[in-house]
């Protein structure tokens, strides 16, 4: 797993002794930033994304319960966990500030070690639903992209399609009689040659924004976003022609090779038209490039 970058902490508070102490405890583990009132506090944590907010209740002009509360309305800091820190004791003003979305709640004078050991819990969730989001978004066996992964993607480059009026393409791919491969390897080997090949067509998906996934099974999928149809088939093409020509060796130094159905669709996305109707297509030119006699591309052809 990669390793991550220091996490941001903006902390938002109209006390200087506190600010500066908050910092100093924190700030040999996290990147912090300040905030001196709540409207700042906003619109710094809009502009800078941090990945957690220590906030102060008694602010002039705007407090930290009003503060929270739009940030829980604001669609890109509503997800960004907050702790209050606050001179405030009574449990009515704990059970205020956690039911409007805090994560935690501090009172003043606090233990600088406490702080620290909070916030890292804090941290530590948040570690932990990356590291889910992650998962759920990658093929364990390949370590290509997933379905759903695609589906989002898919999702959010026809929407960019849409808007400038550009083509997108997809190639839907489905390796030849596979069902031989796992008869005569098994299962294990079967799942090898999968491996195998979802490199070859990795490399195959080159401009930044090509999109490769595992579609399930034996199938594959890349979108080719701003690539019209000429250019689908030449990527198409190449991976029909790059997975003939390959051999794939077993670590027993046995070989094998399969061979590879594209179905290729390219269209100018409207508002009009689904995305779903756009996958159906490239799977029908999948059927017809089977039909065709495998090992072959072919282009869905608009009526
Ligand atoms: P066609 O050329 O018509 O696509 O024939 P095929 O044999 O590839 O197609 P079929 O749908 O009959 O069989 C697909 C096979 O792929 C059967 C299934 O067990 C195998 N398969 C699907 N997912 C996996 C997997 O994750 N690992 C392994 N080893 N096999 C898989
Ligand atoms: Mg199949
Ligand atoms: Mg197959």
């Amino acid at each position: 797993m990669r390793i991550r970058e220091k996490r941001t902490i903006l902390i938002i508070d109209d006390s200087p002794s506190c600010v500066s102490t908050l910092t100093r405890v924190l700030s040999g583990t996290y990147n912090i930033i300040v905030a001196k009132c709540g409207h700042e506090g906003i619109e710094t944590a809009k502009k800078k994304n941090p990945d957690l907010i220590i906030l102060d209740i008694q602010m002039p002009d705007m407090d930290g319960y009003e503060t929270i509360t739009i940030l829980k309305k604001t669609v890109s800091t509503r997800n960004i966990p907050v702790i209050f820190i606050t001179a405030l004791t009574k449990i009515e003003d704990e059970e205020k500030g956690l039911k409007l979305g805090g994560s935690d709640f501090i009172t003043k004078p606090f233990s600088a070690d406490i702080v620290k050991l909070r916030v890292n819990n804090q941290i530590r969730m948040l570690d932990y639903v990356s590291t889910i989001e992650q998962l759920s978004r990658i093929d364990q066996l390949t370590g290509l992209p997933n379905r759903r992964s695609f589906h989002e993607r898919l999702t959010s480059e026809w929407k960019l399609a849409v808007r400038e009026g550009t083509t997108l393409s997809v190639l839907v791919m489905d390796i030849d009689h596979f069902k031989n491969c796992n008869d005569t390897f098994g299962h294990l080997l079967g799942d090898a040659v999968l491996q195998k090949i979802s490199t070859v067509i990795k490399d195959n998906a080159r401009k930044p924004t090509d999109f490769a996934a595992r579609w399930g099974g034996e199938e594959f999928i890349i979108l080719l976003p701003k690539t019209n149809a000429e250019g689908a088939h030449l990527v198409a093409e190449s991976i029909r022609d790059d997975i003939e020509h390959f051999t794939i060796i077993f670590k027993d130094n046995r070989k094998t090779k399969v061979t590879m159905s594209v179905g290729v669709n390219t269209h100018s996305p409207t508002r009009e038209c689904s995305v779903n109707e756009f996958l159906h297509h490239a799977d029908n030119a999948l059927y017809a490039a089977k039909r065709n006699g495998r090992n072959n591309v072919t282009v869905h052809q608009p009526k």
